[in-house]
This record gives C-alpha cells, sequence and structure tokens, in this order.
C-alpha cells in the first residue's frame, strides 16, 4: 500500500469533520466567548466612529471662514461630550476623539497655532478641507458584516464586537473531547518508575492543549495494552465528540485500538507520508470518531498540530484551519530526498530556519527548543540557503 499524501489525509478529516458539525450553540457573553467559535454573523448596527471626530488635540473651523486674521473660540469640546454646531467665524477647542461640530470642516493640530493674549487663534501654517478628521462611517457603515459565522474569537475579534455594542454573541458549543493513552509501559508523574516503564506524557500534553482550543476535556487516562480494556473504554465514552488517542496504532500485535473499531465499528488505517508520525488511526466506535495519533510524543505533537486540529475547528465550523506558515532561508543542506514529509523541530535564528539536532521522534525536547516546525517536502533536497516552509508552533498551539 502506497503511503498517503499529508494533504489527502487532511482532507478526509476535514470531509469527515464536515459531515458530522457540532450543532448546538450556546450565548454567550464577550468576556465569556473568548477562544471560541462564532455561530452568527455580527453585523454592525451603527456607523464606526458614529460620528465624525477629531484625530488631533487642537481646534475646528470651518475653512471659508479663514481669511489668516486670528478667530476667536467659541466652545470647548471634549470626547464623550455633544457639542454645539459652530458659531459662524469662529473656531472651536477641540480634544482627540471628541465630535467635530456641525459646520466645522478642519481641525488644525495645537502645535501649529498661536493663541493670541486676547484668546484669539492664529493659524500659521495651510489648512486643507477634512485634515485631521476622522470621517462618519470610515471604519464601518451600518449594515455590514463584520464578523462572519465560523470565526474564531480571539481578543481583536472580541474588541471589534464590543466597538459595534454587541453584548452577547452566539457561539458553538465546546467540543467534547476525550484522551485516552494506552500502554503498558506508561506511569503517571508523580509515581515511581519500575524497570520497562516510562512517564506518561503525551496525556498532559494532549490535555493541557486540547484546553487551548476551548474543548471539554474527558482525561480518560491510561489503557493497558488488552482488547477488553480498550473495548470497555471506548464504549464509556459514547458522549464525547471525539476520542484521541496516542500509541498502539502501529500494526503490530499491540494495534488494540485497531482490533476494537475493527469489531465494533469502523476503521481507517492509513500509513502516512509523513515524519515524524506515520501510522495514523481514525475510525468510528459506536458512532463515536476515534483518531489514533502514533505515540511518540513528537509523534504526536506533529500530528495533533497537523491533523487533528484543524479536524477539531472544522466541526465547529472554522473555515480557514490552515496555520500560518511562510517561506525562510534554510541554515542546513537536506542532501538525502526522503518519502516521507517530514516537518523538523526548528528555530528562526537570524531568519534562518534551524532544525533541532536530535529529530528523533520520541523526543519532545526538539519541540520545546524550536519555535516552529520546517517542512520538508518529499522528494526534495535542499542546499543552506534554499527556501522551506516555516509554521510557527504558536500559530497550532492554540
Ligand atoms: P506505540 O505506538 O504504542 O508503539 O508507541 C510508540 C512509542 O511511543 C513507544 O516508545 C511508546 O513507549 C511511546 N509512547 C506511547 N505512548 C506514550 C505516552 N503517552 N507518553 C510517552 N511515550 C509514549
Ligand atoms: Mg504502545
Amino acid at each position: 500500500m502506497p503511503m498517503m499524501p499529508v494533504e489527502h489525509a487532511l482532507a478526509r478529516l476535514l470531509e469527515s469533520a464536515e459531515a458530522c458539525p457540532i450543532t448546538e450553540r450556546e450565548t454567550l457573553s464577550l468576556a465569556q466567548a473568548q477562544g471560541r467559535v462564532l455561530a452568527q454573523d455580527i453585523v454592525a448596527t451603527l456607523d464606526l466612529p458614529p460620528w465624525p471626530n477629531s484625530a488631533m488635540d487642537g481646534y475646528a473651523l470651518r475653512l471659508a471662514d479663514w481669511s489668516g486674521e486670528p478667530l476667536p473660540v467659541s466652545q470647548r469640546i471634549l470626547a464623550g461630550h455633544a457639542p454645539e454646531p459652530l458659531a459662524p467665524g469662529t473656531c472651536a477647542r477641540i480634544f482627540t476623539g471628541a465630535p467635530v461640530p456641525a459646520g466645522a470642516d478642519c481641525v488644525e493640530m495645537q502645535e501649529n497655532v498661536e493663541v493670541l493674549a486676547d484668546g484669539r487663534v492664529r493659524f500659521t501654517q495651510a489648512l486643507s478641507l477634512e485634515q485631521n478628521i476622522r470621517p462618519q462611517g470610515q471604519e464601518t457603515r451600518c449594515g455590514e458584516c463584520v464578523l462572519s459565522t465560523g470565526t474564531r474569537l480571539g481578543p481583536v475579534e472580541l474588541g471589534l464586537a464590543a466597538s459595534l455594542g454587541v453584548a452577547r454573541l452566539d457561539v458553538v458549543r465546546r467540543p467534547r473531547v476525550a484522551v485516552v493513552s494506552t500502554g503498558d509501559e506508561l506511569v503517571e508523574p508523580g509515581q515511581p518508575l519500575a524497570p520497562g516503564q516510562i512517564y506518561n506524557s503525551n496525556r498532559v500534553l494532549l490535555c493541557s492543549w486540547l484546553q487551548r482550543l476551548e474543548c471539554e476535556v474527558i482525561d480518560a487516562g491510561i489503557l493497558a495494552d488488552d482488547l477488553e480494556q480498550t473495548r470497555a473504554a471506548l464504549a464509556g465514552l459514547g458522549h464525547v465528540d471525539l476520542i484521541v488517542s496516542t500509541g498502539g496504532v502501529s500494526v503490530g500485535e499491540a494495534d488494540f485500538l485497531g482490533h476494537a473499531l475493527r469489531e465494533d465499528g469502523e476503521l481507517d488505517l492509513w500509513k502516512l507520508a509523513i515524519k515524524p508520525g506515520k501510522p495514523l488511526t481514525f475510525g468510528h466506535y459506536r458512532g463515536v470518531p476515534v483518531l489514533g495519533l502514533p505515540g511518540n510524543p513528537a509523534s504526536t505533537l506533529v500530528t495533533f498540530a497537523l491533523l487533528a486540529r484543524p479536524y477539531l475547528l472544522r466541526r465547529q465550523g472554522v473555515q480557514a484551519v490552515t496555520p500560518l506558515q511562510f517561506q525562510v532561508p534554510a541554515a542546513f543542506a537536506w542532501t538525502r530526498a526522503g518519502t516521507r514529509r517530514e516537518y523538523l523541530r526548528a528555530r528562526l535564528e537570524q531568519g534562518r530556519a534551524l532544525p533541532y539536532r536530535n529529530q528523533s521522534s520520541g523526543v519532545l525536547r526538539s519541540a520545546v527548543w524550536a519555535d516552529g516546525l520546517i517542512e520538508v517536502r518529499e522528494g526534495t533536497t535542499l542546499a543552506e540557503g534554499d527556501a522551506v516552509t516555516f509554521i510557527p508552533l504558536s500559530e497550532v498551539l492554540g
């Protein structure tokens, strides 16, 4: 069986996610909505700014009233206060963000005027129409859609909603995701380590990551390599939207997840053209989607970032699931073209991408040292300085 390219696996996962969207909604205040996915369009019910306002501390005047002679000051307009219409032949003291009075069509900054002893103001520079005035509706017009369904709400989106007076939003219910760690060798931190055992690092890695993704996490603990236990654990998770497991997906004797899915569900076992992370299971257990990630921690990290995360976002209706990535010069040479797409844990140093010295899939330190993933496509070689794709970890970790 030929290996499946990463983009095929992603396309199949996204298709499957679209076939079972999370449809329940809830209405939240802005303060509660951080990280959630918008389930409605936000349409502006006012212009922004709602009225023309001053971009400077200075003086507002009608340009036609200015002959070069000083103008008397007829009012003082502070932000938050409604002005009177501008009296003809006068100017108004005005501050940044304050409404420009009706009749004024120009604001001069205070640095460019001379205030005379009698209080009149002399404008010393040339003036032009509409200068230093932020027009009504410059940012947004009433009726425009400013945030659409499927947008993830971060601090900036929430700020924009607030600027339009939106106090509550409809969002998609949090995905309920169960995390299962498999392996007889696993022990939780805090316990003594017997010969042959290792500490379970994937559990906290995935649980904390899923929390960042605003999922409701069901920590299903460690499963022994045992078919009965695997079946029982899967059967007890019928209420979740996704089961993510790690380990036990290599086609070997210890492939209990695969056995259970074959018996009581459906199984797709994919040999992905990806490194780290070749074996990946996707299937359903009694209707619940199950994503079986490889157990090596760096493989778990890469496959979760590139496959599980977009899948979970798409279940919530997010269209933009591709992480930001950009081209940077390689600080290394790649002389042997691979058959799998490699994701090297790497750092940007002086604008060049430098991989960690040990790219073994068991090494999580590589990812702590790194601030991104270099993508090296299958079948390519690289000379130092050639462009490579770099995906910042910050793009995928939340
Ligand atoms: P497996 O796919 O179960 O054969 O696991 C592949 C490798 O990942 C083995 O060396 C496992 O010991 C290791 N591994 C599996 N699960 C975990 C885990 N939760 N934490 C740390 N290492 C793990
Ligand atoms: Mg195992």
